[in-house]
């Protein structure tokens, strides 16, 4: 790393910035306690054909079957369809948003943290120099 001196003025502003930073980084933790059970994966409501020739659902659609309820997720490259019963559907369907939310905030959290990291890293070293 080249050496750019640092100037009284310019540690402050670090050291501010730092504080600033760790502060919403503390913000964040706290959303990441209020974190509730999650699950990878969109929930989708289906209304299906049966495969009868002769049911009207072979040439309306609006006489479909169903809802049926099903979690897809990718897992190793492939799409995995799991059935879920109209009762576990509304659970599922909130654990996913858990997820998203989950995800959100840790991409927060690491951004912070690379911001926090050099920060202190370029204060460390303009101590280190006196
Ligand atoms: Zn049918």
């Amino acid at each position: 790393m080249p050496h750019t001196p640092t100037s009284t003025s310019g540690i402050r502003r670090l050291e501010q910035s730092l504080e600033r930073h760790a502060q919403r980084f503390g913000e964040l933790r706290r959303d990441l306690e209020q974190l509730e059970y999650f699950c990878k994966g969109t929930v989708l409501k289906r209304m299906m054909k049966c495969g009868k020739a002769h049911c009207a659902c072979a040439s309306d659609p609006t006489k479909r079957h169903g809802p049926y309820f099903e979690l897809t997720y990718k897992a190793s490259g492939k799409t995995v369809n799991v059935r879920l019963s109209p009762e576990a559907a509304p659970l599922y369907r909130a654990a996913s948003q858990q997820y998203r939310k989950l995800k959100i905030l840790f991409n927060r959290l690491e951004k912070l943290s690379q911001t926090i990291l050099r920060h202190q890293a370029k204060l460390a070293q303009s101590q280190r120099r006196g």
